[in-house]
């Protein structure tokens, strides 16, 4: 049994083809999706998904590549939607320094006022953190209420994602974990405490091996947890269950 914690279910191609992926996850031992928002659309269509299927919970958000498309009405909007009781967490959120689809001093004030709103709606974060390692620290660091949250896709290195756990936060690992060179993410996968590891897909993005390069979907994670596993020697069910306790823990799930 696992828990999906970052998948993009919104981007599947229609309603039949998400229901064969959400039956196959369920069939695989997936027992739960957390089906993440980048705007106000999917936010919604996230939200719509998991009103429908047990197995999902929802959250919203403005991805960092769409930081200049926030502003007081679509805050407004995902205030709003964020009071629902299918809705778990505040993201994605965060810097993308690689991609730059967003002018940097743009997407730090995105960061911080979704920041804002989360604690407002006292929901968790999920954050996205592509080559700002730094700044993301740095802002967390400086903020003021409770720090409860994933850093999703986590590419930073073991010092790193220490020193994100000292400041209570979760470390999602992802499929690449997978990858022949990936020695960065497996030393973290392999040494960081359990009790504060997160598993996700990314899907439809990022399929581990042996479908790397192909559509992902929830169902593969049980090849990132086997992996997992193996980096640190220990069963399957024991990387399946500690990571679903601690999902249940962060995203408030019964
Ligand atoms: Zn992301
Ligand atoms: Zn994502």
């Amino acid at each position: 049994m696992l828990i999906d914690s970052h998948a993009h279910l919104d981007m599947y191609d229609n309603e039949r083809d998400l229901d064969d992926v959400v039956n196959r996850a369920l069939q695989g031992g997936v027992t739960h999706i957390i089906a993440v928002g980048i705007d106000v659309t999917s936010s919604f269509r996230a939200a719509e998904l998991a009103a429908r299927h047990e197995c999902i919970s929802s959250t919203v958000g403005l991805h960092p590549h769409d930081a200049e498309k926030v502003n007081a009405e679509a805050l407004e909007e995902l205030k709003s939607l964020g009071g629902r009781p299918e809705v778990v967490a505040w993201g994605e959120i965060g810097l993308d320094f690689f991609r730059d689809y967003s002018p940097h001093k743009t997407q730090i004030e995105a960061f911080k006022l979704q920041l804002e709103m989360a604690d407002y709606l006292d929901l968790p974060v999920i954050i996205h953190d592509r080559e700002a390692h730094d700044e993301i620290f740095e802002i967390l660091n400086k903020k003021g209420g409770r720090h409860r949250g994933v850093i999703h896709c986590f590419s930073g290195d073991y010092e790193l994602a220490m020193a994100f756990i000292d400041m209570g936060y979760y470390i999602s690992i992802p499929g690449t974990v997978t990858y022949k060179k990936a020695s960065v993410v497996q030393d973290v996968a392999a040494r960081i405490p359990l009790g504060r590891m997160l598993v996700e897909t990314d899907a439809p993005f990022l399929a581990p091996v042996p479908r790397r390069g192909k559509r992902n979907e929830p169902v593969y994670l049980a090849h990132t947890a086997r992996k997992i596993a193996q980096l640190r020697g220990e069963s399957f069910e024991e990387i399946a269950r500690r990571t679903t306790e601690n999902a249940k823990i962060l995203f408030s799930l019964s």
